[in-house]
């Protein structure tokens, strides 16, 4: 094999949309999936490639590039990329056209032990999502086996943190500013609402 073959063989790929770019209008617009999968997503895959290429990382899976330059100041660039490439494949999949209402039983039972109530869940979920101040994600995740709400910035997430993600809601201005301007809580409140994929969510129990 060639090393342009070896080299493209260990490049990352962008993972593709898992429905249409306007699938999941009119809550998010297909311009809003335009530029957010296609310009700022994209852009994160094809930086990592581009800092990756030639180092340790080449070829290394994105959550091992994660584990490997989380806090280390030198690495700050190709952790960014590498984590933003992974939040925002995973965020995709948090989402589903007609998505919200209720969770899968064993994921309910779950909320409700951690939260009380489902909608307890979405609030406190609802709240992390407006309070991150700046750019970052909101999260439901595992720590060990309790289900909690978590928000991290810019490019963090609770894989640093040795808790496993469930699902993530995007709140970088990039995720809602064509279709919400400022209105951050409106984005929130609709996506939690009409598009969580509780089925997703459920799969990231085991
Ligand atoms: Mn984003």
């Amino acid at each position: 094999m060639s090393n342009e073959k070896l080299q493209s063989a260990s490049k990352q790929v962008l993972a593709p949309l898992p429905y249409a770019e306007n699938a999941l209008d009119p809550v998010i617009s297909a311009r809003t999936i335009g530029f957010h999968y296609g310009k700022h997503h994209k852009g994160y895959v094809d930086n990592l490639n581009n800092l990756a290429a030639g180092t340790e990382y080449a070829g290394m899976t994105l959550e091992k590039i994660i584990a490997a330059t989380a806090g280390k100041v030198d690495k700050a660039a190709i952790f960014n990329n590498a984590a933003q490439a992974w939040n925002h494949t995973f965020f995709w999949r948090s989402l589903r056209p007609k998505g919200g209402g209720e969770p899968p039983a064993v994921l309910k039972k779950k909320i409700e032990a951690a939260f009380g109530t489902l909608d307890a869940c979405k609030k406190e979920l609802a709240t992390a999502a407006t309070t991150q101040f700046g750019s970052g994600w909101a999260w439901l995740a595992l720590d060990d086996d309790k289900l909690k709400v978590v928000k991290t910035g810019n490019a963090d997430s609770p894989l640093t943190k040795g808790m496993k993600p469930v699902l993530t809601i995007d709140v970088w201005e990039h995720a809602y500013y064509l279709d919400y301007q400022n209105r951050r809580a409106d984005y929130i409140t609709a996506v939690i609402d009409k598009l969580i994929n509780w089925d997703f969510a459920t799969k990231n129990l085991g």
